[in-house]
Parts: C-alpha cells; structure tokens; sequence
C-alpha cells in the first residue's frame, strides 16, 4: 500500500479547535482544505494564508460535501487525513429542549460527521489511500449536565459512530479514532462556560483548572491524524484537563 498522502480536509476550519488544527497540520507539512459553513468567516480566517483551501459547506448536506470533497481532491489530490470539527452546542434542560434544537444539535454533530467520514473515505478507498480520520467528540459524551442533553446524546452518538466507522473501514487502511476534550476557549467553550451549572460541573473541578487553549486540542488531532498513531484505531483520546478524573 501506498503512504498515507500529506493532504488534509478539517471541517468547522475557519473558528475555535478546526483553525487550530488547520494551523498544526500545516506547520506538520500538510496541504490543507478548511471546510465551514460561512465562506465569509473562512476568507477572514484564511485569505493571509494562501496554502489554505477553502470549502464553504454545511456538513449536513450530502450534494454540498461531496462537492467541496471533490474540489478538495481537484487541488490536491485525495486526501490523506480529515478532521471532523464542524458543531454547535445549544443549551436547555431536556424538559424544556426544541424539535427544532435537538435536530439542530444532532444533525450537525452527528450526522455532520457521518457524511464528510463516508464521503472522504469512498475517496480514500477507489484511490487505494491509507488515510485516518480524527472525529472531535466531547467529555459530554461521557456525562450529563442539566443543560446539554442534546449536545451529551449528539457526542455519545459521536463516540460510537467513531469505534463504527474504525470497523467499517478498517480493511482498506483507514484509521478512525476521537478526541474528547473538556471545555476549550474557543466561541463555543466560552458560550458553554457561561451556563453556571456546566461551569461549576466541568471548570469547578478540572485538575488543571484553567480552559484549554484550542492548540492544545490540535496536538492530540495530530498525533492519532499521524504515523505516530499507525497502531491506534476505535479509540478516544481524552483531553480534558482532568474533568472526567476527578469527582
Ligand atoms: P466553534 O469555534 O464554534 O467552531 C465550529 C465551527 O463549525 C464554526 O466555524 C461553525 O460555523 C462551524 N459549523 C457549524 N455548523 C456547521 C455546519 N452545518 N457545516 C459546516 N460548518 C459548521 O466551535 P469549537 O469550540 O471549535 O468546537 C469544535 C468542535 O469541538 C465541535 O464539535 C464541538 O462540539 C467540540 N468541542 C468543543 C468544546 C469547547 O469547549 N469549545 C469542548 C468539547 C468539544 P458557524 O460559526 O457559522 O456556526
């Protein structure tokens, strides 16, 4: 088998941990594509960089990603790695939760990461590529707050799907691993953290008692994306400074 392609695809790449890991794998010498949502809010992330292809499309729209996958594949051929960084958090007790807000959550999260996984690794597989794809899940899929029942069921979701797709795609050299941080200081960590339940539930008792910052996420997402990582497969990865270790 071939060598695994130094070309990469993060979704959610213009804001918080996507950026970050864009901004890492290109230091480890990858070419990058950053796909988000708002073409607008990747020209302001990344017009200074001109390595950085970007791919507008909403992750939960099968025609939009493999649209962006194959311009992506056009520039720089298949790609080698892709990182899943695409969500949206909502906050509400499930009582109080919305149709509207719990297929929000889910559809972005969960499914958002289903479609970009398949659509890059069928890309993957008709090239003979080994490839590895790292999927950002959450210490929300480990446990509950009053607040983020949607987000909590839309990231255990993502942690199963992860150790799903490892078994699907093995056969053909495609790693699939995760990683679950704790609260990071990126818009949405920051929105999160301004719930006083889940600030006292996650920061109150982290070990390192600080946000992490999103580079530190990036350096996790690189070593499973890397060779370093060429025995890990259907495992997550916690980056939590200490949330889930301590009660
Ligand atoms: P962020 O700064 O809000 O970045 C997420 C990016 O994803 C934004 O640019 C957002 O665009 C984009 N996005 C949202 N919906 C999309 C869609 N349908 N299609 C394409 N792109 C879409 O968030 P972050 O904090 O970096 O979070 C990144 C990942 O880490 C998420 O999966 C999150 O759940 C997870 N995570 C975050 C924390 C934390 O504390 N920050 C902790 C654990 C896990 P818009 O801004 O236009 O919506």
């Amino acid at each position: 088998m071939t060598d695994q392609p130094k070309t990469a695809i993060v979704t959610g790449g213009a804001s918080g941990i996507g950026a970050a890991v864009v901004r890492a794998l290109l230091d480890a010498g990858h070419t990058v594509a950053a796909l988000d949502l708002s073409a607008d809010a990747l020209e302001a992330a990344w017009s200074d960089e001109p390595g950085v292809i970007r791919l507008a499309a909403d992750v939960t729209d099968r025609a939009a990603v493999t649209a962006a996958v194959d311009e992506a594949v056009a520039r720089f051929g298949v790609p080698g790695v892709l990182v899943n960084c695409a969500g949206i958090y909502r906050a509400s007790n499930l009582l109080d939760t919305t149709d509207a807000d719990f297929d929000a959550v889910v559809n972005v999260n969960l499914k958002g990461t289903f479609l970009p996984s398949q659509i890059v690794a069928r890309a993957m597989v008709a090239a003979g590529v080994p490839g590895s794809i790292v999927n950002i899940t959450s210490v929300a899929a480990s446990e509950a707050t009053e607040e983020n029942g949607a987000y909590a069921a839309s990231k255990g979701g993502v942690t199963a799907l992860t150790r799903a797709l490892a078994v699907s795609f093995a056969e053909h050299g495609i790693r699939v691993n995760g990683v679950q941080p704790g609260p990071i200081a990126t818009p949405q960590g920051l929105a999160a953290v301004a719930d006083p339940v889940y600030a006292e539930r996650m920061v109150g008792r982290m070990l390192l008692k600080r946000l992490a910052d999103p580079a530190e996420i990036a350096a996790a997402v690189v070593f499973l994306a890397g060779d370093g990582a060429g025995f890990i497969t259907g495992s997550i990865l916690t980056a939590d400074g200490g949330v889930l270790a301590h009660r």
